[in-house]
């Protein structure tokens, strides 16, 4: 497998103006200026985290609306943090960031989070081709919980009969995945129409949940798994099943406890890091990509 190693990663960025100028390609490259209509290349201005119109001066910030723009942390900071969160399994924690770095506790806290919302991909968009859907199950027994908490979870919406938080997934034939939190009283139904596109081909499992999509989409194919059918055909949903053990397995072996509040966003980094798992070499550059 090709990796993006730290040797290459220290030549790219070196410093801030570098990584200026990564972040002013990646999101202003055939910029015309909205000025003037110039299609001039615009240049870096001295000492400001600005590029600017050879023609009239108008100014761009290429950290303006991204997770760099208010912060005095330096961008190289950033980067390397970033590249930390490629180099490993499952990520790089706070603390680890806390000493690499030598900055306090409370910034490295607050990169990591940022960080892991980078994680989040915004340009999947629906899903398309066959699509496998299932839902599962996570989290504490209620009655290990506080009353408190427990009130706080009815209130949320959450599954009363089970105890635990219901999460479903979707993965597309192009290895596209996704994971919503159920945490809100919406439908099975009105969920899938939110990730999956209408011109494909859904399989799911028996429950009464999807029951009506196919007047939706091309195809449903319901696989019996009270049966053992987990594959009829070119029809599977092996590939959701698989995805839930590792996500099971990443709870177990990262978090003591993924809090529900929190769980979305962890699941979406999950998802993140099993989609680009034979793609370090251009993980880096994949998260940069959602910085605006
Ligand atoms: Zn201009």
């Amino acid at each position: 497998m090709k990796r993006f190693t730290i040797t290459q990663f220290r030549a790219m960025y070196p410093n801030d103006d570098a990584c200026l100028h990564k972040l002013f390609q990646l999101r202003f490259t055939g910029l015309i200026c909205p000025k003037c209509e110039s299609d001039k290349q615009f240049t870096r201005v001295k000492d400001r985290r600005a590029y600017n119109c050879p023609n009239c001066g108008f100014q761009i910030y290429p950290t303006k609306d991204t997770v760099f723009e208010k912060t005095t942390t330096p961008l190289t900071y950033w980067f390397y943090a970033i590249y930390l969160q490629t180099t490993t399994r499952n990520g790089v924690a706070a603390k680890e960031l806390e000493r690499q770095l030598n900055i306090c506790y409370k910034t490295a806290l607050r990169m990591a989070h940022q960080i892991k919302i980078l994680m989040a991909d915004k340009h999947i968009g629906k899903l398309t081709g066959k699509v496998q859907i299932d839902e599962s199950y996570f989290g504490q027994k209620l009655a290990n919980m506080h009353r408190k908490k427990r009130a706080e979870m009815y209130a949320d919406g959450l599954n009363k009969h089970d105890n635990k938080t219901g999460v479903m997934g979707f993965l597309s034939d192009d290895n596209k995945l996704r994971f919503e939190v159920m945490r809100d009283t919406k439908t099975f139904k009105q969920r899938v129409r939110k990730h999956v596109s209408k011109d494909a081909i859904i399989v799911t499992d028996s429950h009464l949940g999807y029951k009506g999509l196919d007047i939706t989409y091309v195809k449903h194919e319901v696989l019996n798994h009270f049966e053992n059918e987990f594959k009829r055909g070119e029809y599977t949903t092996n590939g959701i099943e698989n995805a839930w053990s590792n996500l099971k397995r990443t709870i177990k072996g990262t978090h003591i406890h993924v809090s529900v509040e929190h769980l979305q966003k962890y699941v979406d980094e999950v998802a993140f890091r099993m989609m680009n798992r034979d793609k370090q070499d251009v993980m880096f550059e994949t998260i940069l990509q959602n910085v605006g």
